[in-house]
């Protein structure tokens, strides 16, 4: 499959989507020559968080927004309109039918790759596709290839993206408290969170 077409899966809560996201899929699409990249918000998550996540359909609007202006990525609601508790490896299963004899990539920022064996079925998960996990500021990708066993490091790609210091967790705080989130996130998102009144405490 060295040479087959690959498709990237980017998940995320998206809630809001910004920049961090959206450059480390299109840098992950360029270096590997991605075809498309599907972005798939998550559904409402089962258990708690400790805070109220958005609607999926807020959720999934700004992933459109945010996305509409590159050819090639794309949008899904099939962890959104999925019953029951979302896994990865139901998506990475549904992109493979979707798109036979295409190497399927799993796009996640560092933080998120260090929870890979805490996943769902992530044994086999590995066996379905390959992971691309980029730089994150403030989380240790190199600790991460030395603690992580041999036959997972074997599935990632590394990729080392320009770092950008933006989380939902910290736009949801600074909208809570007033302050400004121009040029961290597509102003057309900004527009929606304005318009919606998301993410006032
Ligand atoms: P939250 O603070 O609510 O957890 P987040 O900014 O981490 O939000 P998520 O939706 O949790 O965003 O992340 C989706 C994916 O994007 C994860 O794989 C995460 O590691 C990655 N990611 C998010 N922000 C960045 C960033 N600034 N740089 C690199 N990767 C990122
Ligand atoms: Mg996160």
């Amino acid at each position: 499959m060295e040479n087959a077409r690959g498709i990237g899966i980017m998940g995320g809560t998206f809630d809001p989507i910004h920049y961090g996201h959206l450059i480390i899929a299109d840098e992950a699409r360029q270096q590997f020559g991605l075809e498309k990249v599907v972005f798939v918000p998550a559904g409402q998550p089962p258990h708690k968080k400790e805070y109220k996540v958005s609607s999926a359909e807020h959720r999934y609007a700004m992933t459109v927004i945010a996305t509409a202006s590159h050819p090639d990525f794309i949008c899904s609601r099939i962890e959104m309109d999925r019953a029951g508790p979302s896994y990865s490896i139901d998506t990475i299963r549904e992109v493979r039918n979707a798109y036979p004899g295409y190497q399927v990539y799993f796009i996640t920022g560092a933080d998120a790759i260090a929870e890979i064996l805490t996943w769902h079925e992530h044994a086999r998960l590995k066996s379905l596709c390959k992971f691309i996990a980029a730089t994150r500021p403030g989380y240790d990708l190199e600790e991460l290839r030395h603690r992580l066993p041999a036959d997972y490091v074997d599935q990632i790609v590394f990729l080392e993206v320009p770092g950008v210091y933006i989380s939902s967790t910290e736009l949801r705080e600074r909208i809570a408290t007033g302050r400004s989130i121009k040029f961290m996130v597509p102003e057309a998102v900004e527009s929606y969170i304005a318009k919606n009144g998301l993410y006032k405490s």
